[in-house]
């Protein structure tokens, strides 16, 4: 054991009771991934002196203050304490160091010392009470059943700890040792919430987005994927699989009746999930839906939508409520982030079924192409989310070849040169007034922005798009937009087409 440098700090890592209890090799599993999720965490978070020491009834970490974050935070760690001082596992030493330790935190206040025994020390952890309670007395009052603060000396053959705090750590198995399995997230507050669970349970997770709205929108939910990622997810790199499924909402919105478009929907992304699933070697997909939370998880839709998945499927919250899931998101952190998603719902028809029988699903499905998914999901991008910068896909989504359906064209140019061509319906908002003034335009819009050579739009573009825009520029400049109108047989007089999502 190495006594504390200055600013280095070591740390008591409890296990769970459910690590302890299992069998001598389970158990030997579970501790040495956790040592290796450990590590991992530690290395992630650059925290100093690491080291991570498998004691076997325990774990001895080695960092600074920043590992307490740390631990806060990686699965299997049931409680973990800061280590405030060692000494030789010898009466007079452990009584006067404790001393030194505690003498004037106790000032004041009732207190209790309560000494523990591990391995072959012999000394009697009830001589260590009683004789450092005793050495502690002047100016403060033991108190054995509730003391406001508990000085703690667990003895081992290596010598005795002292610490007092005991921090709760976030429970659960270690990342990994429950296999694999691929969350359906679509940064919503419920789907982020069922991942957490699910990693909690030690199972290694990777994500599926299906993107139904666009590159901010896709942006944010990489940035939810990355807080899990980030903040719960080691000993594993986990990859984010975005599966475009802009023509899945085409072909629904043109083939299906709409009172089965979300049922359809939600039916193709468990098959696509599953494909992913299988190419993974994972062994089910996870969802964040809660039994009757909207119409599409009645239990009737439920049971219409589950006979699409080829593996097993993880529902984790499907007895909770909106409220407790929102309150758990803050825990997670994605809070902030998933209430931005709300605002990106995509195809909420009408008035959707809320008992689907399965033959109607069936029949409905049957509508699409079955050429429609595979591809989609074959061509998916897959992201390293621990290494993955959000604001790479910034400037990766910048540019533009096409003028998307019911996008938005603003002409970035002087007046003068609007006045004598312009794309149809485009509207014009030159340069500095646009960067002024972007803030006020409608957030669930798609712009596609143009100026002579494509350059300056593509700055100010950046710029919508950081602020959560979906936002490009025009490849090309006019001449480009021009050449490509030629191409699609648009002419100058073609009306605006209005955006479908309105
Ligand atoms: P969330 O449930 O995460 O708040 P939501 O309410 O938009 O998102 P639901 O319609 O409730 O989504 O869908 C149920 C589940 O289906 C989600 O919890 C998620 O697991 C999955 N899902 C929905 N939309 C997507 C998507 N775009 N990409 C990946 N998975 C999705
Ligand atoms: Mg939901």
């Amino acid at each position: 054991m190495t006594p504390a440098s200055q600013s280095a700090r070591s740390f008591l890592v409890r296990l769970g009771g459910e690590v302890t209890t299992k069998s001598r090799r389970v158990r030997q599993r579970f501790q040495q991934k956790l040592v290796q999720n450990l590590r991992d965490a530690l290395a992630a978070h650059q925290v100093p002196f690491r080291q991570v020491e498998n004691q076997w009834s325990r774990l001895l970490v080695q960092g600074d203050d920043s590992a307490t974050e740390v631990l806060r935070r990686t699965f299997g760690v049931q409680s973990f304490s800061p280590i405030e001082g060692f000494a030789p596992c010898q009466l007079e030493q452990i009584v006067q160091i404790g001393k030194q330790l505690y003498h004037q935190r106790v000032q004041g206040r009732t207190y209790a010392v309560r000494a523990h025994r591990s391995g072959g020390c012999r000394l009697s952890a009830q001589r260590v009470n009683e004789t450092l309670g005793a050495a502690l007395n002047p100016g403060a009052t033991v108190n054995l059943d509730r003391p406001e603060v508990t000085v703690h000396v667990l003895m081992t053959p290596q010598g005795a700890m002292f610490y007092h705090q005991v921090i709760p750590g976030p429970g659960g198995l270690p990342v990994g040792v429950q296999g694999k399995a691929v969350a359906l997230l679509s940064g919503g507050f419920d789907s982020a919430v069922a991942a957490w669970h699910v990693l909690r349970r030690g199972v290694e997770l990777h994500y599926v987005f299906f993107n139904l709205a666009g590159a901010a929108y896709q942006r944010l939910v990489v940035s939810v994927a990355k807080v899990l990622a980030d903040l719960w997810s080691y000993g594993y790199r986990p990859q984010l699989h975005v599966v475009d499924f802009e023509p899945v909402v085409r072909a629904l919105r043109t083939q299906v009746n709409p009172k089965y478009v979300q049922v359809v929907l939600k039916r193709l992304m468990y098959r696509a999930g599953s494909q992913v699933a299988q190419e993974i070697d994972a062994q089910a997909i996870v969802t964040g839906e809660a039994l009757g939370q909207v119409s599409s998880q009645t239990l009737k839709n439920l049971a219409a939508i589950q006979p699409a998945a080829q593996v097993l499927v993880l529902r984790p919250l499907i007895g909770l409520d909106k409220e407790d899931i929102i309150a758990q998101s803050r825990t997670v952190g994605t809070y902030a982030l998933s209430c931005k998603v709300q605002e990106y719902c995509a195809l909420v028809p009408e008035k959707p079924v809320t008992a689907a029988r399965i033959e109607a699903v069936d029949n409905e499905e049957g509508k699409l192409s079955p050429e429609l998914l595979p591809p989609l999901v074959q061509q998916r991008r897959v992201l390293d989310l621990r290494r993955l910068e959000v604001e790479e896909l910034v400037v990766e989504s910048i540019y533009i070849d096409h003028v998307p359906q019911g996008a938005q064209v603003i002409d970035c140019r002087p007046d003068y040169q609007y006045d004598a061509w312009h794309y149809p319906g485009a509207i014009n908002l030159p340069l500095e007034e646009l960067i002024d003034n972007f803030k006020h335009l409608q957030r669930r819009r798609c712009y596609v922005l143009y100026c002579p050579f494509g350059l300056q739009s593509a700055a100010v573009a950046e710029k919508m798009q950081q602020a959560g825009f979906e936002a490009y520029s025009f490849r090309g400049g006019t001449a480009a937009l021009r050449r490509w109108m030629q191409a699609q047989g648009i002419t100058e007089d073609d009306p605006l087409v209005p955006d479908p999502r309105d």
